[in-house]
Parts: C-alpha cells; structure tokens; sequence
C-alpha cells in the first residue's frame, strides 16, 4: 500500500474533531499519512502546503462547505481522487451533484470498504487520465445577501464579492487577475438543496 519511505497522504476534510480524529487513527494504522482539515478553507490551505494523494471530505460544513470546496478542487486539481463521507444522502452510488469520485454515507459502511476504495484509487493514480479542468464554473452557496467569499480556482486566495446575483458570475481574481467564473446556488437548507448543484 504505501512505500517505506514515501507513505501515500490522506487530506481528511471534517468539522467534527471526534470524527476526525477516528479517521486519523483509522487511517494512520493502515500506514497513510493523514492531513486533517475542519473546512474547505483549511482544505485549501492544506492544498496549498503539500498535495496529497487522495481527498475525503464531508460536505455539511461551517465557513466553506464541502460542495464548494469539492468544486473549487476539481477546477485546480481534477487529477486527485475524492471519497465523500456525508450524511446527507444515502446509498453507496455517488450522487449527481456530488464532484466525487466516491461516496460512503456517514456512520453506515465499513472501514474495510473505505479501505478497499482507497486502494483502489492508488493503484489507478499513475494511469488516472489526466482530465483537463471542467468548464463548470464553480459553485458557491449563498447564505444571505451579504457578500460571499469566493477561492480563485487558480491560485487558491480567496476574497469577498459583494452581492453577486444568482446564476454564473465572472470576476478577476484580485491576486492573480485570472478570470474566475464561479456559481451562485440557493442557500444551504435543510435538507440540502442540491438540485442545481452540478
Ligand atoms: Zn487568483
């Protein structure tokens, strides 16, 4: 599974720090070496110190949730496998508006599943084709009508946008004046309105 000298590395993207933590554990015993994150933004920061071989995430968290981070990853790095472990949905198939690889439900599959899926992503890593970056702009979650915080899909910085409307907006990045086309969906609600995130 992973090399004596170089062990594969695991970004563990959770806000809960009991969860985080089992994964750490779980995953560190199999030989990973685990990076723990508690938001997208500290995903991305972590992104920005080392790039790690596979990314697990959940999606329902404070500050930038998964469905953001997720789709901010898939525009800078589409070539690193995505397990989701999320409880909002279910069933083992990656849900549509999902920008994952794979997909376990939260507190119902087994580690040695996980494990298993895993696996796999590493062996096909060397071969995974190196996809270019969707034109999908990446997707951002409204709150309220205040500014959002938006992550240029090129260089990672992030900076506010005061009131987009809803929809596809493009602005220039504010540190590397690349253009940045990123989507306004609905606010986060319960349960998670996910039908125009795609
Ligand atoms: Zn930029």
């Amino acid at each position: 599974m992973s090399s004596a000298s170089f062990p594969y590395r695991i970004l563990v993207v959770e806000d809960d720090p009991a969860l985080r933590e089992v994964a750490r554990h779980m995953l560190e015993s199999k030989g990973y070496e685990v990076l723990g994150a508690e938001d997208g933004f500290q995903g991305l920061a972590a992104l920005k110190r080392s790039l790690p071989d596979v990314i697990i995430s959940d999606l329902r968290m404070p500050n930038m949730n998964g469905f953001e981070f997720l789709s901010v990853v898939r525009r800078r790095f589409p070539s690193i496998p995505v397990i989701v472990i999320s409880g909002e949905f279910t069933g083992l198939t990656v849900p549509e508006s999902v920008l994952a690889d794979a997909f376990f439900p939260k507190g119902q599959y087994k580690p040695q599943d996980l494990f298993a899926k895993i696996e796999d992503f590493l062996c096909e890593l060397p071969t995974r084709p190196k996809v270019g970056k969707p034109q999908k702009a990446a997707v951002w979650v409204k709150n309220s009508n205040e500014a959002v915080v938006v992550t240029c899909t090129d260089c990672l910085r992030t900076f506010p946008v005061t009131s987009p409307p809803k929809g596809v907006n493009e602005v220039e990045c504010d540190f590397c004046s690349c253009t940045i086309r990123f989507e306004i969906v609905g606010a986060l609600l319960s349960p998670l309105d996910t039908s125009r995130i795609s």
